[in-house]
Order: structure tokens, then sequence, then C-alpha cells
């Protein structure tokens, strides 16, 4: 059975492009591979955050992992953080990536932009070689994300092919990025031309947010002149971004709801169907999300994924370890 992995940072409090463009995905991966998911807790550490609401988010997101549809038993669920694997072998690969390809990943550039230039944290420019570990240790054939990573996805395959070669044999596995066909960038709704962004709250919709307040939200959300619903990206970032938020979570192209909006002429009446839909499907998340946050499943299936997770973890280690020359415990 191929194996998919994935993951998200516990940054902060997950959006609905969040859910979108991961979250919705992930169950429908357990059935057809081995699949692993993590909450990326290392790398939330790249940018500063308090630690009391980074240990919220991390169990509030495994709590988020089963309320939308993750099953502890066909999926292995587990901090990176516990598996020290992972922080061993982002040791070996640094030295296998360039400063040069680095500096030209637009996350890092994008994130440094906004900081004090003599105060970015080394992790941050470094943070694609930790996820080339998170990737590679587990030898996975597949990885879900959305749009924003597809970049680092290609610096490990880059990576892959460059360790391989050097060392005669194929010691890591070739991953693929699998990106959603609808809903891979799910936009802010303050502005709909920049992503929606959990560290980065203006205009975003929470997967625990108040429902009165989300579809406030989506009632208030930027969008431009004219009253036709139609998908252009260029033109009318807002309604294109609402359209794709609505045809992701029916299910349906874009076409689809570009149709199923043709005869409505009023910018009004589209978002209410467009927040109808939102809320819905955000209150059956919050509803099971309540039950599991109440119960220690949590703390059982983060124990049980930390152990299933280190066996594997630690078979790749030994193995690169000794294709480097070190000696495999
Ligand atoms: P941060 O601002 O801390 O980077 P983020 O919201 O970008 O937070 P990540 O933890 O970086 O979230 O990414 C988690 C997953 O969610 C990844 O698969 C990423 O591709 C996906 N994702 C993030 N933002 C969006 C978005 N606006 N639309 C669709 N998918 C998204
Ligand atoms: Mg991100």
């Amino acid at each position: 059975m191929k194996r998919s992995l994935s993951a998200v940072k516990p940054t902060g409090k997950l959006t609905l492009g969040n859910y979108i463009g991961a979250l919705k995905n992930f169950p429908s991966f357990q059935n057809e591979y081995d699949n692993f998911i993590f909450v990326a807790d290392l790398h939330a550490l790249t940018l500063p955050i308090d630690p009391e609401y980074l240990r919220n988010n991390t169990r509030d997101l495994v709590a988020l992992y089963l309320a939308c549809g993750l099953d502890p038993n066909k999926t292995t669920i587990f901090l990176q953080s516990d598996v020290s694997e992972h922080s061993e072998l982002n040791s070996i690969l640094q030295n296998y990536l360039y400063m040069g390809e680095l500096s030209r990943m637009t996350q890092f550039k994008d994130k440094s932009q906004k900081m004090n230039q003599n105060a970015i944290g080394l992790g941050l420019f470094a943070y694609p070689v930790l996820m080339c570990a998170d990737i590679l240790l587990y030898d996975a054939d597949v990885v879900p994300i959305g749009e924003d990573q597809k970049q680092h996805v290609e610096l490990c395959r880059d990576l892959v092919h460059r360790f391989n070669t050097r060392y005669q044999k194929d010691v890591f596995v070739m991953p693929e990025p699998t990106i959603p066909h609808v809903g891979a960038r799910i936009m802010s709704l303050s502005d709909p031309t920049k992503k929606m962004s959990k560290s980065d709250e203006k205009g975003d919709i929470f997967l625990l947010e108040d429902l009165k307040s989300i579809e406030k939200k989506i009632m208030r959300a930027t969008t431009d002149l004219g009253s036709d619903i139609y998908f252009d990206k260029e033109n009318k970032p807002g309604i294109s971004n609402l359209l794709t938020v609505y045809a992701s979570l029916k299910d349906i192209t874009i076409d689809e709801a570009t149709e199923h909006f043709k005869d409505c002429h009023r910018y009004g009446d589209f978002k209410k169907e467009v927040a109808a839909v939102v809320c819905e499907e955000i209150k059956k998340i919050q509803d099971r999300y309540n039950e599991i946050i109440a119960s220690n499943l949590v703390d059982e299936v983060l124990k049980e994924g930390a152990e299933k997770a280190k066996k594997v973890a630690k078979e790749t280690l030994k193995r690169v370890q000794q294709t480097v020359g070190i000696y495999g415990k």
C-alpha cells in the first residue's frame, strides 16, 4: 500500500482555507493509502509564539483532525516533536540543500519581508529542510497540500534526486504533491488578493468561530462592482473566492457553481447562500469537536500514533545514517 503524509502547523486557529485546502481532503486518503498525518509543532516555532497558545492550538488541531473525519484506526496521527527522528534527519539533510535555493522560497520571502531584517530566525530560513525530513522519514509517496506548499515539495523532490544520485541508490522515495482541483488557495475575505492564513487573522473564517460571526464576515466580504456571479480571478477576486468556497464545500466544479448562480443578480443573495453552506459544514465539525475535546481521545490517539510513527521513522533514519557513513544504531 502506498503511503500518504501531510501536516498542519499549530501556529493559530485553523481557517476555512486550511479546511478546504487540507483537512477536508485528508480522510479520503485513509482508505486508499497508509495515511500519516501529524501536527507540525516544531515548525510552529519558526515565528515567535506564546507557549500556552501553542499547546492549546496543538490539542485543538488533533481534535479537529478527528472531527473532520480522520479515523485513528486507519490514520497514524501524531506530534512531530514526539518523534525525535525528524530533528535527527533534519541535521543530516541540511547538508544537502543549498542556501541559494532556500532563499528563493516564496514563503520565506513573504514571511521574512514583514520582519525586522536583523531578527529573522535561522529556523524560518531552514524550514523547508525540516519539511523534507518530515516527508522522507516516512517514505511518503503522496503529499496532499494546498498550492502554497507546492514549492517546498518540489524542493524535496530535487533533494531526493540529488541524494539518491550521489549515493547511487534509492535511499529516499520520490514524493508526489497532490493539490485539490478546487480550493487549493482560499483567499482572505477582507482582501481577496491575499491568501487566507491562520497566522494573519484579518478577514479569515475560523473553524471554531461563532457561526453568527462567520455569517457576518461572509456578508461583509470584499466584493467588486457589478452584480453578476461568475468566476474571474483578475477582475472579480472576491466573488471568485466565494464561488470557490461554495464549489468545494458542495463538492462540485466551479462551472457547476457558476451555473447554479446564473439567475442570481444580487451579491447579497449570493453571499447568504454561501454563508448558509459554510455555517452548515462548520457546525457539524464544531459539534464533533466539542465531544472529542471533552473526552480523553486526543491523548490516547497521540500516544498510539507516536509509537507507530516512531517505528517507521527509526528504520528510515538508520538507512540514511548507514548510507552517509554514520553508524546507524
Ligand atoms: P501559516 O500562516 O502559519 O503558514 P497557514 O494557514 O498557511 O498558516 P499551514 O500550516 O502553513 O497553514 O498549512 C496547512 C495546510 O493548509 C497546508 O496543506 C496548506 O497548503 C493548506 N493551506 C493553508 N492556507 C490555505 C488556503 N488559504 N487555501 C487552501 N489551502 C491552504
Ligand atoms: Mg502556511
